[in-house]
């Protein structure tokens, strides 16, 4: 097992890597999403395609320089990121979004670098990787034991003002399209209309490892839970006591829900090394050539089998984002005016990437995140402190608050200009 070198503070952010993001039950409510991303490969640097996955950026950053200095407050960072959405001059333009997992902290799903977030709730959690999953029984069995424990809180969980108020943007002509590291759906959820791509995947299906079929994950669950009867029954207990609902470890301990050094869940009674899952259905009809697929008499995957194993259709550690994935989301870039961050600190290498390629395209850069930004002083290094916003913004206030007022602030007729901007004080008073 390799070490997370991404956790090594003195990787410059050029050798940070790519990314992917697990799922994790035990340290959050939910099975949130933890970006941990961060690949690269020391022998193909900046280049997309060979990317090994590392777990992602973890150092502190230093705090956000906010700009134009008048984006402190909401309504000055609302004035300005009417003015960066539509400047002042003849054609718009379209703005692409990349949003990452502070926009779904609203929503309860945790920022992994937040206040609340992984790192420092669980500091003993170790994702699985996708070489480990792939190629280990025991690995996947402990995969679907915590996911299978975290899924329900997920599933419950809908997107908040933030990502209508994206949907309400595209809807008023300023977007071209999202790009989002998030594996919740939200933004499909929230605006259908508007596209999406989806950076890391999504929870939202499994997908056959041999026949790249993909099912529901909401119908898994069911598989799962009946493959599993100690722990459903020990999951709708934790539901009942509300155990997963809370971040706070000493208060899941207090409603029930322990962990072991490892991080994992302790169902009493039951071993993780028990835990069933089931075979892809199409591969158990039809094996691919040469393989074979087997199962147990209640329908679980047996480790005889060659084929049929599936995995949640997220980008795992260690896995590649799928070229078509990577090609759609640069051409998002490319056609793009300028791109927008909304709640991501920029520690996947996949993330920052796509903001660097914005700027040598010489567009303008925002981002709104609460606290820093991996790499963000050189994103701003020509944006003036006393600007109006349209050469680039940075803020760091909640998503929930400043989306919905911007909405309402350009239908009411776009951006005004600040009042700074049409005041222009005598020659003589210079
Ligand atoms: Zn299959």
């Amino acid at each position: 097992m390799q070490e997370p070198e991404g956790q090594d503070s003195k990787i410059p952010v050029d050798d940070l890597p790519l990314v992917s993001l697990t799922t994790l039950p035990c340290a959050s409510n939910l099975e949130h999403q933890i970006y941990f991303l961060g690949e690269q490969s020391s022998s193909d640097h900046g280049c997309w395609p060979p990317m090994q996955l590392r777990i992602p950026y973890t150092a502190p950053l230093p705090p956000a320089t906010i700009l134009p200095a008048t984006a402190s407050t909401i309504t000055g960072a609302v004035a300005a990121l009417a003015n960066f959405l539509r400047p002042p001059s003849a054609g718009h333009g379209k703005t692409v979004i990349l949003s990452g997992a502070g926009i779904s902290v609203a929503s309860g799903l945790a920022d992994y670098r937040g206040s609340n977030g992984t790192y420092t709730l669980n500091k003993t959690y170790r994702p699985v990787y996708y070489h480990e999953f792939c190629a280990n029984h025991e690995a996947r069995k402990r995969y679907w034991a915590r996911s299978f424990l975290g899924w329900t809180t997920l599933h419950k969980s809908r997107p908040n003002k933030a990502h209508f108020a994206v949907g309400q943007l595209g809807e008023l002509g300023t977007l071209s399209k999202v790009i989002t590291q998030n594996v919740d759906s939200f933004h499909l959820m929230a605006h259908p209309k508007l596209k999406t791509l989806e950076l890391h995947g999504y929870l939202r299906n499994t997908v056959c490892l041999s026949c790249r079929t993909e099912y529901s994950r909401e119908r898994f669950q069911e598989d799962l839970a009946d493959l599993n009867p100690a722990w459903a029954v020990f999951l709708a207990e934790m539901l009942e006591t509300g155990a997963l609902s809370t971040e706070e470890p000493a208060e899941r301990r207090r409603r029930g829900l322990k962990t072991n050094p490892d991080g994992d869940v302790d169902v009493p009674g039951v071993e993780y090394g028990t835990f069933r899952y089931p075979a892809c259905p199409v591969c158990l009809s039809g094996p691919p050539e040469g393989t074979k697929v087997e199962q147990d008499s209640d329908g679980a995957w047996l480790p005889s089998s060659t084929a049929g194993i599936l995995k949640p259709a997220v980008i795992m550690f260690g896995e590649s984002i799928p070229n078509a994935v990577k090609l759609a989301v640069e051409d998002a870039v490319d056609e793009a005016d300028r791109i927008l961050v909304l709640g991501s600190s920029l520690a996947t290498y996949s993330a920052w990437r796509l903001i660097k390629r914005a700027q040598e395209q010489g567009k303008p850069v925002g981002v709104a995140n609460l606290g820093g930004v991996r790499g963000e002083e050189q994103f701003f290094s020509k944006v003036p402190v006393n600007g109006f916003g349209r050469d680039g913004v940075r803020c760091s206030l909640p998503l929930e608050e400043v989306m919905p007022a911007l909405v309402d602030r350009l239908r009411l007729g776009g951006a005004p200009p600040l009042i700074s901007e049409t005041f222009r004080p005598a020659p003589w008073g210079r």
